[in-house]
């Protein structure tokens, strides 16, 4: 096991793309770190530094201690998941999960103790004799990690390894990769867009943004406590909501207020400055008005429901309030009709407020 450290790490691609700037980021020793970000934000590019399959163009990597920038990827003790598997085709399962031992010259006994071994934990001792054709997604998917954890390395580093597989599968394996990990204890860099992989494996998520690092902290961190708004509206579906309103302090009240929707503010948002902010509230924040909670009509937020979504669990209500589209995720069940007026309350000691020019989260 070992941390892996990133220090002021850019990497300029010959096309003059600056896909990673100025990184700067630990993934400590045995820890399940996640690196979330929508397309093209620089996460496989970092994902391949640390593997060296792409060289760093300034700044300075170490892999357990030891400044890596120049070692050869099979010197990193480092071994990479990919979403699309990567299996050689011509060789049987035992063959493939073999191979990263056999190129290390590792003794056959050897080799066949761990593959077995590993095989055991996953569940593919019946498939060993198969090539990579006659399995299922899923079981390709469990061979190349098991190709990973034969080889004992110090680090794994996966590149989206479950896109690839159908929403229900990708579930149990998700549940499967988290149970491996407490097993194992290896220090772990995974690359995802999904947000429910990286708030469910990660023990620290890091949210990346045009090869730049929004925030790095526990899920439970970054969720509840977004340092700006893009990080806010990146993470939970459906989207954070946003409303375009003031903040006024009137007597020695705080509010938000944009139309008629007038928000009495909790403790950590009266310390916000006066005056044009954005509103951030989550769908689950919503509650429909009811007579318990109408007395006054203070943040009362009225509008007209669109659309109607039925999630199961819960109702996705998207209703146009003035010119903004706001959704709520609410787990009443009263007869409601499309076109209809709503009335929703909405809790503001989870809210956030948003300077309008900077995004910066003037709340936390
Ligand atoms: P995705 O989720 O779509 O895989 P990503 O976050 O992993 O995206 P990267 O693949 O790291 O993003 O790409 C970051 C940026 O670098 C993008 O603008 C991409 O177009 C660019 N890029 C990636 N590889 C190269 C390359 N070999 N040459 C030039 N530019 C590249």
């Amino acid at each position: 096991m070992a941390e892996v450290k990133l220090d002021s790490v850019s990497k300029v691609y010959p096309n003059k793309v600056k896909a990673v700037d100025d990184f700067n980021l630990t993934a400590h020793d045995g820890e399940f770190l996640v690196l979330v970000g929508p397309s093209g934000c620089g996460k496989t590019t970092t994902l391949r530094m640390i593997a060296g399959l792409e060289e760093i163009t300034s700044g300075s990597l170490r892999i357990g201690g030891k400044l890596a920038n120049d070692l050869e990827p099979k010197d990193r003790s480092v071994a990479m998941v990919f979403q699309n598997y990567a299996l050689y085709p011509h060789m049987k399962v035992f063959d493939n999960m073999a191979f990263g031992l056999r190129a290390r010259k590792t003794s056959e006994s050897e080799v066949k103790v761990r593959v077995l071994e590993v095989a055991e934990k996953l569940g593919l001792n019946e498939l060993l004799d198969r090539k990579p054709a006659a399995l299922s997604g899923g079981q390709r998917q469990r061979v190349a990690f098991g190709r990973a954890i034969a080889r004992r390395p110090a680090v794994f580093l996966m590149d989206e390894p479950l896109s690839n597989l159908d929403a229900r599968l990708r579930v149990t394996m998700r549940r499967e990769l988290a149970i491996l990990h407490r097993e194992l204890g290896t220090t772990t860099i995974y690359v995802t867009h999904d947000q429910v992989e990286a708030m469910t494996l990660g023990d620290r998520v890091c949210v990346m943004n045009e090869g730049v690092i929004r925030q790095v902290g526990t899920p439970k961190e970054v969720y509840d406590h977004p340092v700006d708004r893009f990080v806010g509206e990146f993470l939970g579906s459906p989207s954070m909501n946003f409303l375009e309103g003031e903040k006024t302090d009137r007597d020695v009240d705080s509010c938000f207020a944009t139309g008629d929707f007038v928000l009495p503010l909790r403790q950590h948002l009266k310390k916000v400055p006066s005056g044009k902010t954005i509103l951030g509230a989550r769908p689950e924040d919503f509650s429909l008005a009811s007579s318990e909670n109408m007395d006054s009509r203070d943040g009362l937020l009225e509008g007209t429901l669109e659309v109607l979504e039925d999630v199961g669990e819960a109702r996705l209500l998207h209703i146009r309030v003035t010119d903004s589209l706001l959704v709520a995720k609410v787990t009443e069940r009263p007869d409601l009709e499309v076109g209809s007026k709503v009335s929703l309350t909405v809790d503001s000691e989870r809210c956030h407020l948003f300077d309008p020019d900077t995004g910066k989260n003037l709340s936390v």
